[in-house]
């Protein structure tokens, strides 16, 4: 797996339940989003019930699941996490659904890669508390409705726009989770690297949040390599030298891009001058499948600025030749 994924691998995991902030104060950055959900929180405690349900939407590895575990203790509620790909028929979500205490938040994360059919149950959970719950086989079949206690659904999505619009319709709030400042990552850097017993200098902090993505998952996930670094070949402690050499070694650089990021990147200028090239060359070019060019590399270097995708095919921008060291064709010339 990549250094550098955003997504949650088994090593991630173990560690993150120590690294998750345990309230919204500790909850760095995303200030507009935790200013809402804080004034959704304490509305609902005032009133005495379940708080309303909440959309989250944004990239892997910016707290989506840390808030809804949030929500559940700011809330005093238990939580009970799933995802949208783990239910695979309608029946499933309805075991879940009828299980519920009052006031639980059931976390669904990937909510748009559920079934239509359990898609149908949620609407009706959503807004009616009530599941249809589907006795026998064939013709003799009957629905019986259930009645729900209140419940707290906290939805998650890489994009709002991925959700047939009844179901997003029946949130009551919609938070749109954004990449980390700099700044910001330095702060998760420092808290976990406190968390973790790890020395971190600022300007160590610095050099690793710059590289980190935007993302805090990828921030920890870098601090432990880098932490793995100082403790074998320095004293421990991760100065700015340290954590470059350090990520020097899994071939991150000073920008975030690894291996792949930097193996089409290059390709792209020094064998077709800087685009256009369709995506299957591109993906010959470096040997990789045309899936693993589009879906893994491209979008953060889409992000960043280094490459567009254009109707005629891929083409680099100026800061990607800066960034790699090379200078462009003149117009004009050869
Ligand atoms: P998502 O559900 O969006 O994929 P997670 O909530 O699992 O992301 O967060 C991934 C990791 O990043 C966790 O270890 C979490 O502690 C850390 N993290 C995410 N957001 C923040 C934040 N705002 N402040 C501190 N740590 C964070």
């Amino acid at each position: 797996p990549r250094l550098v994924d955003s997504a949650a691998d088994a090593d991630d995991r173990a560690v993150e339940t120590a690294l998750r902030p345990k309230d919204l104060a500790e909850f760095v950055g995303q200030e507009r989003v935790r200013e809402q959900l804080d004034l959704v929180l304490r509305a609902a405690r005032q009133r005495g019930g379940a708080a309303d349900h909440v959309l989250l939407s944004g990239a892997p590895g910016l707290g989506k699941t840390t808030l809804a575990m949030i929500v559940a203790a700011e809330m005093a509620a238990p939580i009970r996490i799933t995802s949208g790909p783990a239910i695979q028929h309608a029946g499933d979500l309805a075991a879940i659904l009828s299980s519920l205490q009052e006031g639980e938040v059931l976390f669904l994360d990937e909510l748009h890669r559920m079934s239509r059919p359990a898609e149908e149950m949620l609407y009706m959970a959503m807004e009616d508390l009530r599941v249809d719950v589907v006795v026998g086989k064939g013709p003799g079949a009957t629905a019986i409705p259930l009645e729900l206690p209140p419940f707290t659904l906290v939805g998650a999505t890489t994009r709002a726009g991925l959700l047939p619009p009844p179901l997003r319709d029946r949130f009551g709030f919609t938070g749109h989770m954004e990449f980390y400042a700099p700044a910001e990552l330095e702060r998760v850097l420092h808290r976990s690297a406190h968390l973790l017993d790890v020395e971190v200098d600022a300007a160590g902090a610095a050099e690793i949040a710059g590289r980190s993505r935007g993302t805090p998952r990828i921030a920890n996930r870098l601090l432990r390599r880098v932490r793995d670094y100082a403790q074998v070949k320095a004293d421990g402690v991760i100065t700015r030298e340290i954590a470059a050499r350090g990520l020097e070694v899994y071939e991150v650089d000073d920008r975030g891009l690894d291996r792949l990021d930097r193996a089409v990147l290059g390709a792209l200028l020094k064998l077709f001058s800087g685009g256009p090239v369709g995506l299957s060359t591109l993906a010959v070019a470096v040997g990789e499948e045309r899936e693993t060019v589009e879906e893994v590399a491209e979008p953060f270097l889409v992000r960043e600025g280094l490459l567009a995708r254009t109707p005629r095919g891929r083409v680099a921008t100026p800061a990607a030749w800066a960034h790699l060291g090379l200078t462009p064709p003149q117009p004009g010339g050869g």
